[in-house]
């Protein structure tokens, strides 16, 4: 293995302009003003509601244009805009946009649902019939139809227990329908919904907002992608072995810098081998970003990561990124205590070394099981000898370490002024959650714990 010297790693995350960055309130604000537009709309358009029927209806024309809202946004958040992976942070926008999801597919069931009760109720006819009439009289309600049962398989699925028996991939491509879905559904609203049939100006900025997330879209993860395969030319450089079963892929590429990954990112990676190509798997980086050479340090358990240790060099990457918000960014006091769990370390190694501090601000502790699971022990121990940082191993089983490692008890030994300190916390969702819990008990307040999921 290479030391850190010889590896020539940068020490601090690329100087100029700092990366634009959203907060919460930047995405959740809009959205709350565009749900307010949408009954406001809704509102304008409705002088009165009489009748059983017509208040069912009108319930179904609501659930309607907010379904309708609700499937831009849910799509503008996975569109991988910078500002918002850098800012808000991909596992926060994942957790949003799984959310709404479950939000949508009811609003889009209850409103097919009211609309034809209520069209039943005001023509005096029984459900079954009018929603035949329906589904035959308008080919747009038909194919809103196709959409709507579209939008619920792809809820099923997503569904918690059905996504755990399901690989990755089959859900991740099984969700591309959404897209077909909203496509579909599109041309019935200005067909068929009153808030729009008679008004330009609603269908015109109706149309322009998804066009604008549809542009969005295509530009982050399409055109940009695309654009910076070609400009980096990134290849495997060599894989390197950390430990049992966890190894370091290096990789080579031109003008690395001009990506700004920030020590604490991660980049979604597609390696183009025959077995391999198909799959984009997120992998953080564990040491700061060179302008010529990225690295990951990847624990080969699976289908994915365990093919990367017989990466050849030169394997041709093609590398989406980077995203995530687990950086200097959030930082908000002067120390920090940096907490990895397992494989974990990979991206808390590369704020360890970055992290700007004097030395006493930082302090790194590593809980594994198992000595064999504790990698770049020697990184570790030359960045902490240079800055000045301290560095604690919590290893062993909780039997072997006479109780709970991570106790409030254990973490304000280490650190007694605990809560003045900042915690970037990373490692199995488990140990992660018991570790927040924790901190908080000890006094840091919940704003200042930043956590990294390894599962979205
Ligand atoms: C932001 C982030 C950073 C990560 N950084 C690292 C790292 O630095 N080192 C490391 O060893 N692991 C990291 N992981 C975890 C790693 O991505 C998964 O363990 C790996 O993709 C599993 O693939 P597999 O084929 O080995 O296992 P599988 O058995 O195929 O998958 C196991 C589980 O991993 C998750 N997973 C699989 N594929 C993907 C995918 N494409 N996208 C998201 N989740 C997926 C799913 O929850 C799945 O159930 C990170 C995960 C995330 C979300």
């Amino acid at each position: 293995m290479t030391t850190l010297d010889e590896r020539a790693m940068v020490r601090r995350p690329p100087a100029g302009r700092q990366p634009v960055r959203a907060r919460p309130e930047h995405v959740l604000v809009p959205i709350g003003l565009g749900a307010a537009a949408v009954i406001g709309l809704w509102w304008h358009d409705t002088p009165a509601v009489s009748g059983f029927g017509d208040w069912l209806t009108n319930a179904g024309r609501i659930t309607g244009l907010l379904a309708g809202f609700a499937a831009v946004v849910l799509v503008a958040l996975m569109a991988r805009i910078p500002a918002l992976e850098r800012g808000v942070g991909t596992d926060r926008l994942a957790r949003w946009h799984a959310m709404g999801g479950r939000y949508m597919v009811w609003l889009v069931v209850a409103h097919a649902l009211l609309i034809t009760w209520g069209y039943a109720v005001t023509a005096h006819t029984d459900p079954v019939h009018q929603a035949k009439t329906l589904l035959l009289s308008y080919p747009d309600v038909l194919m809103a139809t196709v959409a709507a049962l579209l939008f619920v398989g792809v809820g099923i699925v997503s569904a918690r227990a059905a996504r755990r028996r399901m690989r990755y991939e089959t859900w991740y491509y099984l969700h591309f329908y959404t897209y077909l879905a909203i496509a579909l559904a599109f041309s019935h609203q200005f067909a068929t919904g009153a808030d729009f049939m008679d008004s330009l100006p609603a269908r015109v900025l109706w149309s322009a907002l998804y066009v604008f997330v549809g542009a969005l879209l295509v530009w982050f993860r399409f055109t940009v992608p695309v654009w910076r395969a070609f400009r980096h030319r990134m290849r495997v450089e060599g894989v390197y072995r950390e430990g049992p079963g966890v190894v370091s892929v290096w990789v080579r590429g031109r003008h690395l810098d001009e990506l700004r990954a920030e020590p604490g990112q991660f980049f979604r990676w597609r390696f183009l081998t025959r077995d391999l190509w198909w799959a984009s798997n997120p992998y953080s980086l564990s040491a700061p970003a060179r302008p010529d050479m990225l690295r990951v340090t990847v624990k080969t358990f699976g289908e994915h990561s365990g093919a990367l240790s017989r990466l050849r060099p030169g394997t041709r990457v093609f590398a989406e990124g980077p995203y995530g918000a687990f950086t200097a960014g959030r930082r908000r006091q002067r120390k920090v205590l940096l907490l990895a769990g397992g494989v974990g370390i990979t991206p808390v190694r590369a704020l360890f070394e970055t992290l700007p501090g004097s030395p006493g601000d930082l302090t790194l502790v590593y809980r594994a099981t198992d000595w064999s699971d504790v990698v770049f022990q020697e990184e570790l121990r030359q960045i902490a000898e240079a800055r000045g940082a301290a560095l604690h191993y919590l290893v062993g089983s909780r039997r072997d370490l006479g109780g709970d490692p991570l106790s409030p008890q254990v973490l304000t030994r280490i650190l007694p002024d605990l809560s003045a300190h900042d915690v970037y916390v990373c490692g199995p969702d488990g140990m992660a959650n018991a570790a927040k819990a924790a901190l908080h008990q000890a006094g840091v307040p919940r704003r200042r714990i930043h956590h990294e999921s390894f599962e979205f």
